[in-house]
């Protein structure tokens, strides 16, 4: 299918930071999933949380699977509203990068450190990664995506943030939005989310179908799935549930989407930018049953007391490492100290080693790392 008007291609993109000759069998943006993949900080991925720390369960989603996950959604959804499939494929894939350990309680908690030291955002960092701390290539730093890679990867930014970034930065200056393909994938994100969280969170024990019923986009499946197979399993009911839940997300997003579009009459990706809204989205209806599920999982799941404490232990991680660090940089690996070196040496500079260095990190890295600072009796 060819792509519509409004979609992103090679010909209309903003191009690299550092101009290459175009690949000889690929889009663009082909080119960039393919560099994302092969990066080191995906495979990290695998050993971050999203949100039961990696080693509770062998069957909970990883940021690597959520992440792939995403991607899935994300295709789906771009290919039926003829956008560039590859570039909603590459933001997905990369969306997460510069995330923490420890999910969203270890982002809370190095941004909590970096407060006087500019701060931390995970969607900052992601853009970080791919620009700056990915170490690969001999003409250039970071992964030299394309500006529309880019700027799907930067979702959110601080408009203090975004004057540092140049032409990235200016749409949350100049209230402008990300592409459609860039939209999809932040959807796709939602939907990959709520409906992981369910799963994973009826696994764990910590949230019931019965809870879940109460709640519309959850119970009206559950209703259906019960009528027509009454006699399968728990676990294969969960399943048909949650495959229920993400194609109605789906179906709502297209169909809202296509109406926006149409009414909108954009023909362009710049009008597309221009536009005073997003152009993706649920309709108000699904908007609301989709944000009672999120509100649900904020209460029950990610509030529950057994991940509450999974989450202070992540913190008091995330601050000591911090702290030691920022208390001694010779108990930094050799190739921090040196970026120290080689940086401004201030409290400034020495920060943002800091905090690449932790952001870096898995969780099982950062828990065996605290144990060789803080634990006397562990030698090595
Ligand atoms: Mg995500």
């Amino acid at each position: 299918m060819p792509l519509a008007p409004f979609a992103a291609s090679d010909a209309a993109s903003r191009g690299r930071r550092h101009s290459e000759v175009a690949p000889a069998y690929r889009s663009e943006y082909q080119r960039d999933r393919d560099r994302i993949v092969h990066c080191g900080a995906f495979r990290r991925l695998e050993y971050k949380t999203q949100v039961f720390v990696n080693h509770e369960g062998d069957l909970f989603r990883t940021r690597l699977t959520h992440s792939i996950e995403v991607a899935q959604i994300g295709r789906s959804i771009a290919r039926t509203l003829q956008l560039n499939e590859d570039l909603t494929e590459a933001i997905s894939l990369a969306h997460d990068l510069g995330h923490t350990p420890f999910g969203h309680s270890g982002q809370d908690a190095l941004n909590a450190c970096m407060q006087e030291y500019g701060g931390f955002e995970h969607n900052l960092q992601s853009l970080r990664v791919v620009d700056v701390l990915e170490e690969r290539y001999a003409e250039f730093p970071g992964l030299n995506l394309t500006f529309e890679s880019r700027e799907g990867i930067l979702k959110h930014c601080s408009v203090k943030n975004a004057e540092q970034l140049g032409d990235i930065g200016r749409r949350f200056i100049e209230k402008q939005q990300a592409s459609l393909e860039a939209q999809v994938a932040n959807l796709a994100d939602e939907i990959a989310y709520n409906n992981h969280d369910v799963d994973d969170g009826l696994r764990s024990g910590l949230i019931t179908i019965d809870q879940l019923r109460e709640i519309r986009l959850f119970g009206k499946q559950y209703d259906e799935v019960v009528k027509r197979h009454p006699g399968v399993t728990e676990r294969v009911r969960i399943h048909e549930i949650v495959r229920r839940m993400i194609n109605r997300l789906v179906v709502d997003l297209v169909d809202e989407s296509r109406r926006r579009l149409t009414a909108s009459q954009v023909q362009s990706i710049d009008e597309v930018r221009a536009a005073g809204s997003s152009l993706i989205g649920f309709s108000d209806a699904m908007r609301d049953e989709s944000l009672e599920l999120k509100r649900f999982l904020r209460t029950a799941l990610y509030n529950h007391y057994r991940v509450r404490r999974m989450t202070r232990k992540a913190e008091q991680i995330v601050a000591d490492l911090f702290q030691v660090f920022m208390g001694d940089r010779r108990l930094l690996p050799p190739q921090f100290q040196d970026k120290l070196e080689a940086g401004q040496g201030d409290a400034l500079a020495r920060a943002r080693v800091v905090a690449d260095y932790i952001a870096g990190m898995t969780d099982r890295y950062a828990i065996r790392e605290h144990k060789r600072l803080f634990d006397p009796v562990e030698l090595t």
